[in-house]
């Protein structure tokens, strides 16, 4: 099905980078709303949204922010990635469970912006996914390209 097509004159990059801490080993923060005022300050019209953690433990997802949902995430990486197993990491460090959940679930996620907002779905929060915390800094980069307003 076609949807549209741009044709940019204007175009622009807009970067900001939210900061946050977690509390807990295992947590998923919703940064819906940050994002979100970001595209809106962005000025930018039509265009995508990356959305990434510069972190190799951590990982961004989308999905609907509901409390029984958040409980099975967390359970199902725990269930794919556990602590506990004997990874070679573990050797020199004790988080390799989180680095290689990072690696599968991804540390970035993109979304297009379409006039001046951040399409998703309605069940589709956006996630930082913490699983190697607390960490008093985690950050996500918010990148916004394509045609100024
Ligand atoms: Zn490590």
């Amino acid at each position: 099905m076609f949807i549209g097509v741009l044709t940019m004159s204007k175009f622009r990059v807009y970067v900001e980078t939210i900061r946050l801490s977690t509390s807990k080993r295992f947590e998923l923060i919703d940064i819906t709303h940050k994002v979100e005022d970001i595209v809106r300050r962005s000025g930018i019209k039509n265009g995508m949204c990356l959305v990434f953690a510069p972190h190799a433990t951590a990982a961004i997802v989308a999905n609907e922010h509901e409390r029984g949902l958040l409980q099975d995430i967390l359970e199902a990486i725990h269930e794919h990635f556990p602590p506990e197993k004997p990874w070679k990491h573990n050797m020199i460090d004790d988080n390799a469970h989180a680095h290689v959940a990072s690696a599968f679930i991804g540390a970035d996620r993109v979304f297009p912006v379409l006039n001046g907002e951040l399409v998703r779905g309605t069940w589709q929060n956006i996630f930082l996914v913490e699983m190697d915390g607390p960490r008093s800094i985690r950050q996500v980069m918010v990148m916004v390209i394509g045609e100024a307003q």
